[in-house]
């Protein structure tokens, strides 16, 4: 399972279009799930939310304003990208589309090469470590193209999930995270694991921090989880 890769949430009514997005976006290293309608969209995002939504703005049943906005109002989505693809081309469109919270608006027909390029600068906006980021903190880098993290120049040595911690981690320094959204993020909601193993990986992931000294930058916050400084 390669939890790493972003996850995108597609929404199109149009099985000729969602399946050519779809071959692009898994072409790229995306996850990508799809919905016919607004409604199985929601569903979808209740189920788990993607790292971003290309939303159709005229679909069946609910329309993709609509699920915008929905999913703009609720705390536990807001911060997801969405990026509506529109056949319209108006102002007021654009100007509806930004008013519902929509974070980009792209015009069918739109270029594929294109449309992949504003997902990636959505994803380098909320999810750096997925789309070939350098991240730092204090005196850590990590690049997560190469795989590799250093300490004060020293390179570290991580284990994988340790690796994943640390992305997660240091895309939002200062954020504390749950263990359920750990597990979420870093191990993917398919499979079972407990919450003890979380606490079993930050340990390893705390020793590899400090291999070669200094402080640990991990904080544990009573009854809510771990952050980064
Ligand atoms: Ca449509």
């Amino acid at each position: 399972m390669s939890v790493e890769q972003p996850s995108v949430l597609l929404v199109e009514d149009e099985p000729a279009q969602r399946e050519v997005l779809a071959y692009n976006l898994e072409a790229d290293g995306f996850r990508v799930t799809s919905a016919g309608d607004g409604e199985e969209a929601l569903m979808l995002v209740d189920e788990a939310a993607p790292d971003l939504i290309l939303l159709d703005w005229m679909l069946p049943n609910v329309s993709g304003i609509e699920v915008c906005r929905q999913l703009k109002t609720r705390a536990e989505t807001r911060g997801v990208p969405i990026i509506m693809l529109s056949a319209r081309s108006e102002e007021v469109d654009r100007v509806r589309g930004l008013e519902t919270g929509a974070d980009d608006y792209v015009v069918k027909p739109y270029s594929v090469i294109e449309l992949m390029a504003r997902v990636r600068a959505q994803l380098r906006r909320t999810r750096p470590s997925t789309v070939g980021e350098r991240l730092e903190y204090a005196d850590i880098v990590l690049d997560s193209e190469t795989h590799r993290v250093t300490r004060a120049g020293e390179a570290l040595k991580l284990g994988p999930t340790e690796f994943r911690l640390l992305s997660t981690f240091m895309e939002k320094p200062g954020r504390v995270w749950s263990r359920e959204q750990l597990l979420d993020r870093v191990w993917g909601r398919d499979i079972y694991v407990d919450t003890r193993t979380v606490d079993v990986h930050i340990g390893r992931l705390r020793k590899a921090l400090c291999q070669h000294g200094g402080d640990d930058p991990l904080r544990t916050v009573r009854g809510a989880g771990y952050a980064l400084g």
